[in-house]
């Protein structure tokens, strides 16, 4: 096969063969098809979509490109829950403990920030003493031991992704629907799962804007999942809001404690209770998501989920169980009287990388202690002088007024609803 007369043919609209896809991609992998080369089919991929068909084999030859965690044969169920991000997106957090405590495994590999939105591994480093590295068979220890394990992806698992991804990166085909669909379901499916929920964000602080552009999304890792024998869906949430009030890494870590210890704002604790829910009716744990509710909320309510949590700090670890210090305080007030009409979700992510608490280049070094609490949400009545917002940084004044902008003030306006969706199964697409 000639790589030329492959990228011409999707340049042309053609559906490209399983063969010629595992082609491409071992030849990346190698190193014998070099990142020009790639990278045209990357935007001929972009401008162009692909079928499910080829979705399918591009996901199963990243996915083949490396090892996949091994498990015995003992009946466990093993799941995950990957979200497309959002600031203030903290409930893998509390999510893994919990369904270790529900008696599933949770080999969970997480990733670190991107743009304006936070990444669990950066969150957990605000811990002394996390570690986040674990190798694979560390992984698979402790995820058997203890039941669940949150850590960064390691080199041996979907490394074509990794490759690809760094040269999507900077050619500016991140956001096509097909290659995010192979870059996450290849990444998860590594995991050698049972079970897979998805929580695919749209709005202000997410990587899709629209809901309509979401559901596409959904609707392609849907059905790649269950087409490769994963039982997946996915939960279409609002990102136009940070989730929860603590936004940054140490704040966030806080709060995801303060529901492990059966408390927390409203929204985090029923977004980890609805993924939890169907994590154990597709793994056939539970029999309906209202009895799945109740044992998870019986779970988190009674400690058990805050005994794992402690449990995987120690497992990688942790030197204190005090909460992660977090820098001074600052109070937004408002400044007229009004009703939150909306909120720059993303600014507020920006303002914090801005902070210092996330990376402006590869490799800077993150402030974990700076954050920002959100005290209203959209639909909420305030008055003139009432505190907005509160953030977390040393140097207060350069940030204050980019937060309280990031907040608009108008007549009053409905509160938003947080689930928008629920995809189980998807009809097909021909081309994305
Ligand atoms: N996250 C991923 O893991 N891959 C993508 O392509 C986009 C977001």
């Amino acid at each position: 096969m000639i790589p030329a007369r492959i990228i011409a043919s999707k340049r042309d609209h053609r559906e490209l063969t399983h063969d010629e896809i595992e082609f491409f991609v071992r030849g990346f992998s190698s190193g014998r098809i070099p990142d020009y080369q790639m990278s045209a089919m990357a935007m001929a991929v972009f401008l162009n979509g692909m079928t499910d068909a080829e979705t399918m084999s591009l996901t199963h030859c990243m996915l083949n490109s490396g090892t996949q965690l091994q498990w015995p044969p003992d009946g466990v169920p093993r799941v995950d829950k990957h979200s497309t991000g959002g600031v203030g997106d903290k409930v893998s957090l509390p999510l893994a403990p919990l369904l270790a405590a529900c008696g599933l495994q949770v080999p969970m590999l997480s990733g670190r920030g991107l743009g304006p939105t936070g990444g669990t591994l950066d969150k957990l480093e605000s811990i002394d003493g996390f570690r986040t590295n674990l190798s694979l068979s560390q992984i698979t220890s402790q995820t058997q031991k203890i039941g669940c394990v949150i850590t960064g992806a390691t080199t041996e698992l979907a490394p074509a992704d990794q490759k690809l991804y760094a040269l999507r990166d900077v050619t500016a085909t991140v956001p096509s629907i097909p290659l995010i669909t192979a870059s996450i379901m290849s990444k998860k499916l590594a995991e050698s799962l049972d079970a897979l929920t998805l929580d695919v964000k749209f709005g202000s602080g997410a990587f899709m804007k629209t809901r309509e552009q979401a559901a596409v999304l959904a609707g392609s890792l849907v059905r790649t999942g269950r087409n490769m024998g994963v039982s997946t869906t996915a939960l279409l949430t609002d990102m136009n809001q940070p989730l929860g009030n603590m936004c940054g890494n140490a704040v966030e870590v806080i709060e995801a404690i303060d529901i492990l210890q059966g408390h927390g704002p409203a929204d985090v604790r029923a977004l980890t209770l609805r993924l939890a829910a169907e994590l154990l009716v597709s793994s056939g744990m539970s029999k309906s998501l209202r009895e799945a509710e109740s044992t998870a909320t019986k779970l988190l309510v009674n400690g058990t989920a805050y005994e794992k949590w402690q449990q995987m700090l120690a497992a990688q670890g942790a030197t204190s169980e005090a909460r992660p210090a977090v820098a001074r305080a600052h109070d937004i007030m408002a400044v007229e009287s009004g009703c939150v009409r909306s909120i720059d979700t993303e600014s507020i992510g920006m303002e914090i990388i801005a902070m210092g608490g996330g990376r402006k280049q590869m490799g800077d070094r993150i402030d974990h202690s700076v954050g920002v609490e959100m005290l209203v949400r959209i639909g909420d009545r305030v008055n003139r002088g009432d505190v907005l917002a509160r953030i977390f940084v040393p140097e207060a004044p350069p940030h204050m007024e980019a937060i309280r902008s990031a907040i608009q003030l108008g007549e009053s306006t409905e509160p938003r609803c947080l689930i928008a969706d629920i995809i189980t199964q998807s009809p097909a697409q021909e081309n994305s």
